[in-house]
């Protein structure tokens, strides 16, 4: 996941240039998210037909699913300007405030990570989103004023892959607040041949499909998965990539069937192995694993859960059947009190 893998300036330079090429325009081309979608293209024609500047919009889901995307995709669609900037850039409100001052009307303004902004730069935010005006202060010491001054409305796309940390009071001055949830099996090989298609890659439908169930349902993994299978189709088997040059390649890189990565399997073994099937409360999963309680639940957990392995349950997470099949872990005999004396 790209939060926690140390990548090479050159790396990251190719994967930042790989995004823009492939980063959907319009809403047309975004695949998936059906209802997002549709709440979406509602509120955007909306706010064209009255010629005002459309609601704030706050995106929130785990990483790579498309919260970027969107929000440049709304401003396609606005036909309005588009700036961007994240939490842990606007480290002071002056950079804010400077932003700020120079919005255009109607623009859309991104900020991703939103969680990670500073509290007071946050505060300052509150007052633009909610009465479009920017507070500056002028001069220094005891004679030090402060002006309140009025921007022109834009609207507000901001992007978290923690929702559980942005305070009520900011997601409050959201009008929509929309979630972006993984996609399944059919979305992502629509996804890989649209990226084929770009790059020039000549897959068929079972090679897609290959890369597709081994991307944990998120598009930007695809797309890198995507670029290693056509290098390891042009060395190694000098053809397109079909479903045996697609598996030849994953094999090689050691991706699971599932595109399960390693927090993930540690997850599961957490629960099958140590806790034999459980139920385990999401705070000894965190603490076992050594994650935040809130990134397993908002990051990890739903695509465990949109696999059949793991369970939500008032008692905690209980491991499936189909996840002790394919971890090929044996449950221990005996309940989870018998089992947590032993262990
Ligand atoms: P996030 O901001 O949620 O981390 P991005 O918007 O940067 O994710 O998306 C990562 C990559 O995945 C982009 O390059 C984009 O091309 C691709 N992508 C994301 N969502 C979609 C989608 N629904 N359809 C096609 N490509 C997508």
């Amino acid at each position: 996941m790209r939060e926690k893998g140390i990548i090479s300036p050159a790396a990251l330079e190719g994967e930042l240039q790989l995004e823009a090429t492939l980063r959907p325009q319009r809403l047309d081309d975004f695949t998936g998210q059906p209802k997002l979608k549709e709440i979406l293209s509602i509120a955007i024609q909306a706010a064209r037909e009255r010629g005002e500047a459309m609601d704030h919009v706050l995106l929130h889901g785990p990483p790579g699913l498309g919260k970027t995307t969107l929000a440049t995709i709304i401003a396609q669609e606005l036909q309005v300007a588009f700036d961007q900037t994240s939490g842990p850039i606007l480290q002071k409100k002056l950079d804010l405030t400077g932003i700020l001052s120079n919005i255009k009307s109607y623009q859309v303004f991104f900020i991703d990570e939103v969680h990670r902004l500073m509290p007071d730069v946050e505060e300052m935010l509150y007052s633009a989103l909610e009465d479009f005006r920017v507070d500056i202060v002028i001069g220094a010491g005891p004679g030090a004023r402060t002006h309140s001054l009025p921007i022109p409305k834009f609207t507000a796309v901001a992007a978290t892959t923690r929702q559980g940390l942005v305070s009520a009071p900011l997601r409050g001055r959201f009008g929509l607040v929309l979630r972006l949830n993984h996609y399944d099996e059919a979305e992502m090989t629509r996804i890989v041949r649209r990226s084929a298609s770009l790059l020039n890659v000549e897959v068929d439908a079972a090679g897609a499909n290959e890369i597709a169930r081994r991307s944990r349902g998120t598009p930007r993994i695809a797309n890198r998965l995507l670029r290693r299978v056509r290098d390891y189709a042009q060395v190694r088997a000098g053809r397109g990539v079909d479903l045996a040059v697609a598996q030849g390649a994953l094999d090689l890189l050691e991706v699971d069937r599932f595109g399960l990565d390693e927090t993930d399997q540690k997850i599961m073994m957490t629960v099958l192995e140590k806790y034999n099937g459980g139920p385990v409360g999401l705070n000894t999963i965190a603490a076992s694993i050594d994650e935040q309680a809130d990134t397993v639940e908002e990051v990890y957990e739903p695509y465990l859960i949109q696999l059949g392995f793991l369970d939500r349950t008032p008692r905690g997470r209980v491991g499936t059947e189909r996840a002790f099949e394919y971890f090929k872990v044996r449950r221990r005999p005996g309940g989870p009190i018998q089992n947590s004396l032993f262990g």
